[in-house]
């Protein structure tokens, strides 16, 4: 047992026994574990446009109750974060409400239409962290290609939603026998695993640092495995619900299991939990996504694509993977999102800024009408955890505790 002592945003001290010092606040973990805190690399706070759906102030708080002290949040809002002036703005408007460090992706073209290459490097300097067009794929590849030639000098990982428009289609699910079974258009594997290959060889082909967001077919693994062979620079993450749930979730749960890409099968399940323990994945990150009761509800066909999973997220990933040990649970929480974006974070060392999370196994269950976001749509109401965060510091300050 060793206690950890923060003063002025910052760790100071790590050691057996120290006593708190006049006016410090004390945080009890016996029986859990002292963390760096967890990063979500994955994000859509929907702001600006989409206040509708989500807040700074909600998805931040939703953030520190998930136990997490970052996150990045994607540029899909209205207007996009195409242009440095709409980053400055947000950052002006997170530094004013946000409960926990945000660190905004920049899109990779104009508008995220595809078309023609943002300026990433005035997005960088504007303190864009990474790019992506998400939500979207970027389907001309000479695009894409351009886009990541000229942010040669631009620091920031290139991020991408793997979908292949024409196969995809209309598709509301993954293409199996779940989707003729309820007579639903569905989207094949491969609509994912030519775009995971074709965007890897332009990371390989550019020499950029590439990262495949919310990877979940075997497939796909595969493509990465080969393109690691073959030198590239290549990471990926992949989501609580591509762990833990197929296709037929669609069937159980309807439009709460509507998401892209989409809840595949149960060998796909398997093979990304698989491809978590030998390591080929490195990040946890929740593709929170967060919509009103109305769009979430009703037909599949009609219904918003994706739900909340920032409060769910610690007791899913270890639900889904109980046999992880502690410190890769704490890497691809932590260490792995902090290095691939390049932002701080990621260590309890002494002088490394104090952003800690507490977690512990105190069995929970998931009750949507109690999360803090205003995204309430999730395909795992009612589950059963038994990991959850029980406090999460942010600079220092106290930003949740479970035990008030
Ligand atoms: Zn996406
Ligand atoms: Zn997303």
């Amino acid at each position: 047992m060793r206690d950890l002592r923060v003063a002025s945003g910052v760790i100071v001290e790590i050691g057996e026994h120290l006593d708190a010092h006049d006016g410090e606040r004390v945080l009890d973990a016996t029986n859990a574990i002292v963390a760096p805190g967890f990063i979500d690399m994955h994000v859509h706070l929907r702001e600006p446009g989409f206040a509708y759906k989500e807040t700074i102030e909600t998805g931040t708080e939703a953030a520190v109750r998930g136990g997490f002290a970052a996150v990045a949040c994607m540029p899909n809002t209205h207007p996009a974060l195409d242009a440095p002036e709409i980053i400055a703005a947000l950052l002006g408007e997170l530094a004013a409400r946000a409960r926990c460090r945000v660190y905004p992706i920049g899109a990779i073209t104009r508008g995220r239409a595809g078309l023609e290459p943002c300026d990433v490097a005035a997005l960088s300097r504007a303190g864009a962290v990474a790019f992506s067009d998400d939500g979207n794929t970027v389907m001309n590849a000479r695009v894409l290609r351009d886009a990541a030639l000229a942010a040669r000098q631009t620091p920031g990982v290139f991020i991408s939603h793997c979908e292949d428009e024409a196969l995809k289609g209309d598709a509301v699910m993954h293409e199996g026998a779940t989707s003729r079974a309820l007579g639903l258009p569905g989207a094949p594997a491969i609509a994912e695993d030519v775009i995971v290959a074709r965007d890897l060889l332009i990371g390989m082909d550019t020499s950029r640092p590439w990262h495949i967001a919310h990877l979940s077919t075997h497939g796909a693994l595969e493509y990465l495995e080969h393109a690691r062979a073959h030198g590239a620079n290549a990471t990926c993450e992949v989501t609580p619900h591509h762990l833990l749930l197929t296709d037929e979730a669609v069937r159980d749960c309807g439009a709460a299991g509507k998401v892209n890409p989409p809840l595949r099968t149960a060998g796909d399940a398997r093979a990304l939990r698989d491809a978590v323990r030998d390591g080929t994945i490195d990040v946890f990150a929740t593709d929170h996504a967060p919509h009103t009761d109305a769009e979430k509800s009703g037909d599949v066909r009609e219904a918003a694509v994706g739900f909340s999973g920032l409060e769910i997220a610690v007791g899913a990933y270890a639900h889904a993977l109980d046999d992880l040990p502690l410190l890769r649970f704490v890497a691809l929480l932590s260490t792995n999102p902090a290095r691939i974006l390049g932002i701080p974070g990621g260590t309890l060392a002494v002088g490394a800024p104090a952003d800690v999370t507490i977690f512990a196994e105190r069995p929970w269950t998931v009750e949507p009408s109690t999360f803090a976001s205003k995204g309430k749509s999730t395909p795992f109401a009612g589950a059963r955890f038994s990991r959850r965060a029980i406090a999460t510091i942010v600079g220092g300050r106290v930003a949740f505790s479970l035990d008030g």
